[in-house]
């Protein structure tokens, strides 16, 4: 089973899908994160059943946040609420993973699609990123490594290979998903802008792309199971390095182009 190195790790949408296999398999892997922050909108509600039951087994590494990504005062919120868990080591990794796609066309896509996927694919990261910084700067700080790592200070973002400009030739008629698409070529530029930003801080950025998953989103025809997905994007959050900031590849550690 693949393990991050990393510390103390913060996932978005933790609650199912891809973001609730990420907590399992970081539980189950033989040198498990120190603290864990599964954040999803509705800790209470229904659909984090999993999480909740999860969390009773792991009671002193898993935390369950309110983080709904697209409202900056449940940002703020969440991150005063780990900074007061987190010890003197900051955050060594937040991987945004919360993500919503609908699909249409040009013709059917309306102003209210596209705004809904900027304000959870991009501006939910976006402020996440300035919310946290200060925790990744004090992990990045605190490592006392040279270089780039996960367990070190970074930054992933879950984004997808449907946001490729160089591949919408290959997959437009079959999934064309407008807002979804520019949404993550948002969320895409978002990194490159953080990776310059943030040089200078040694946290590390990377898009990740976790194939096409049979989660609710990925649908039933879907080419992997979570599982399979998630065993590949931790290996490759494992094996990313001051070489690999900015980069855009998939769950195998293939690059993407942009
Ligand atoms: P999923 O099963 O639909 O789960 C989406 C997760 O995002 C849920 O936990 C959902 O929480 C959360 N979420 C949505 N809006 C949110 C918000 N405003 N604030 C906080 N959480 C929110 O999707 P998935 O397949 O696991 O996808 C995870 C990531 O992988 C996404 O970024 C997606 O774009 C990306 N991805 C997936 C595939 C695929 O084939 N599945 C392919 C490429 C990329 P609720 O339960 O509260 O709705």
């Amino acid at each position: 089973m693949a393990a991050t190195k990393a510390c103390s790790v913060l996932i978005t949408g933790a609650n199912r899908g891809l973001g609730l296999e990420m907590v399992k398999q970081m539980m189950e892997a033989p040198q498990p994160v120190r603290q864990l922050f599964a954040c999803c909108r509705d800790p209470e509600g229904p659909k984090a059943e999993n999480l909740r039951n999860l969390a009773k087994k792991h009671p002193k590494i898993i935390t369950v946040i309110r983080l709904d990504a697209t409202d900056p005062c449940s940002i703020k919120e969440s991150a005063q609420r780990v900074g007061s868990l987190l010890g003197k080591e900051g955050l060594n990794m937040l991987v945004n993973n919360a993500g919503v796609l609908a699909h249409g066309t040009i013709q059917t896509t309306s102003s209210e699609d596209m705004q809904s996927a900027f304000n959870t694919n991009v501006m939910g990261p976006m402020n996440i990123i300035k919310e946290f910084l200060p925790y990744l700067q004090t992990a990045a700080k605190a490592s006392g490594k040279p270089g780039m790592s996960c367990s070190k200070a970074a930054v992933i973002n879950i984004s997808s290979a449907l946001a490729s400009m160089a591949l919408v030739e290959a997959s437009y008629s079959f999934f064309p998903a407008v807002s979804y698409r520019v949404s993550k070529a948002g969320l895409n530029m978002l990194t490159m802008c953080t990776v310059e930003e943030f040089k200078k801080d040694e946290i590390l950025f990377a898009n990740l792309h976790p194939g096409w998953v049979r989660t609710d989103m990925g649908g039933e025809g879907g080419e992997i199971d979570a599982p399979e997905s998630v065993e590949g994007l931790l290996r490759v959050m494992k094996s990313l390095t001051e070489k690999q900031n900015g980069t855009f590849m998939d769950y195998k550690g293939s690059v993407l182009p942009f």
